[in-house]
């Protein structure tokens, strides 16, 4: 989408820290860190949110999810979290789907 910050991430017309890359998938740093390790994993191809996955393209749900455990596992995270906000009330702001991976620190239960 031309006017998607994320997939101008994923084209590299925007740079990023680049932390991991395959043929549909990119994680870079966040840009505003709530975590010592705060990871974005975004497929290449333009989806808004979960609220999009179905039966079609539920794969991508499983090469992101990969990719996170990846690179937990090359960060040797003690434990980490994964997020998936959707949609504005739970917290989106960029309507690229997008999955923060956040660890480095003890974390609460419930969420704000
Ligand atoms: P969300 O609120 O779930 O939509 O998350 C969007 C995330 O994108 C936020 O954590 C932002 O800090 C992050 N972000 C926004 N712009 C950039 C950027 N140019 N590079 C890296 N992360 C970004």
């Amino acid at each position: 989408m031309d006017d998607c910050l994320f997939c101008k991430i994923a084209t590299k017309q925007i740079p990023s820290a680049i932390v991991y890359e395959d043929d549909g998938i990119l994680a870079f740093n966040d840009i505003a860190p709530q975590a010592p390790t705060h990871v974005l994993i975004i497929p290449k191809t333009h989806i808004e949110s979960t609220s999009e996955i179905d039966q079609s393209n539920k794969g991508i749900a499983a090469d992101i999810i990969a990719a996170a455990s990846k690179i937990a596992r090359d960060l040797n995270l003690e434990g980490h979290r994964l997020v998936f906000n959707s949609g504005e009330i739970a917290g989106q702001s960029v309507f690229h789907l997008h999955c923060h991976l956040l660890g480095g620190r003890a974390m609460k239960w419930p969420p704000g």
